[in-house]
């Protein structure tokens, strides 16, 4: 069967150790096996690189969000399959975002694992720093995070494994043509 040229672009939004990265990254192994290639672009690398020297303010973030959104527009209409791992917390921006790339290719994965098993599992130490009054601006903490209103897919990952979740977003991929059901998994 020959590999799929349909251009995708996964959209992964959340909290702060929601899982977006971990996610994406079991994505990206299953579509590379299946013979596709594959941008990620995650939020902490973006920062060090495309959107170097971006704060958290909301135009800073609007920003960081609408660079990512450019270069996944570019990747699509190349035919290639990007995945988009930022907290991204802003519907407007989303909804932005998803203009840009063309709503036939984009696919918002809400990764909605609640603040409490994010605070729990505090990946990077944020929260616990904001908690001491260390750090300002975290999302869900004392900056915004709406909730998409209308995703593609809505994972809760305290009660799945990332495959489990990541299962959930290859059947989409599937049915819109990105991968064959025969490719993996
Ligand atoms: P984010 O990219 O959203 O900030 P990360 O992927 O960096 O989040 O961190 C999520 C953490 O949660 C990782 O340590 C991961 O191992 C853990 N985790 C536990 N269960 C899951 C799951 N079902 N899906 C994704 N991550 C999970």
């Amino acid at each position: 069967m020959t590999t799929p040229t349909t251009g995708c672009c996964v959209w992964m939004t959340g909290l702060s150790g929601a899982g977006k990265s971990t996610i994406a990254q079991v994505l990206v192994e299953r579509l590379t096996a299946a013979g596709r290639i594959v941008t990620l672009l995650d939020g902490d690398v973006v920062r060090t690189h495309l959107s170097k020297g971006l704060g958290f303010s909301k135009a800073d973030r609007d920003a960081n969000v609408l660079r990512i959104a450019f270069v996944a527009s570019e990747i699509v209409r190349h035919g290639g399959v990007v995945i988009v791992a930022a907290v991204s917390p802003y519907e407007s921006t989303r909804n932005q975002a998803r203009t840009m790339v063309g709503p036939e290719s984009f696919l918002l994965v809400h990764v909605a694992t609640p603040l409490a098993v994010c605070e729990r599992r505090d990946v990077k130490g944020l929260y616990a720093r904001a908690r001491r009054g260390e750090l300002s601006g975290l999302t869900g903490i004392d900056d915004p995070y709406e909730p998409p209103v209308h995703p593609d897919v809505v994972l809760d990952t305290a009660n799945a494994t990332p495959d489990g979740s990541a299962d959930a977003i290859w059947r989409v991929l599937v049915s819109r043509g990105v991968a064959t059901p025969t490719s993996v998994s």
